[in-house]
């Protein structure tokens, strides 16, 4: 069973989803965008422009500007490779075009809502230098802050 996250934390994730413009999400081993389309019938009545492709060190964006029906969306498209031939694609939707950084937020947020949702991390932890309980919201100035200082059970004291 997955566990349900806290308030303070579902709503902080929205939040930040909010901000970034997100509307939706996917993620499977065949669900680039172009596949998703196919599937669905709408690839013949779509408009795709490839915006931007950046090679990372074990993961590789690329930006699609898509129209169907006159709305126009923005697609992330992010694989990762976990072994030799297997590749994970995770696809997420913005009404609003994101930057790289943008995207990679997004990316964080769906990897931290996973490690919550299988237990692999607590909303509260004990700090691992003061011995203090504390909510990973509490440890950083940031998202990404608190989100490394939960890693590490660090409560930035
Ligand atoms: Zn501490």
């Amino acid at each position: 069973m997955l566990n349900q996250l806290d308030e303070r934390t579902k709503n902080y994730l929205q939040a930040i989803r909010n901000n970034l413009h997100f509307l939706g999400e996917n993620g499977g081993e065949c669900l680039s965008l172009k596949e998703i389309l196919t599937k669905k019938g709408l690839i013949e009545k779509t408009a795709i422009k490839e915006l931007w492709k950046d090679e990372g060190f074990n993961f590789t964006t690329i930006l699609y500007q898509y129209t169907i029906d006159g709305v126009t969306k923005f697609c992330a498209e992010v694989w990762v490779q976990y072994d030799i031939d297997g590749v994970y694609t995770h696809t997420f939707i913005f009404s609003q075009r994101p930057n790289q950084e943008q995207v990679e937020t997004i990316r964080l947020v769906s990897e931290l809502e996973t490690k919550f949702a299988i237990n692999q991390l607590k909303p509260t932890f004990t700090c691992w230098e003061c011995d203090q309980k504390s909510h990973w919201l509490d440890s950083g100035k940031n998202f990404e802050e608190s989100y490394e200082n939960l890693k590490e059970s660090y409560c930035g004291c």
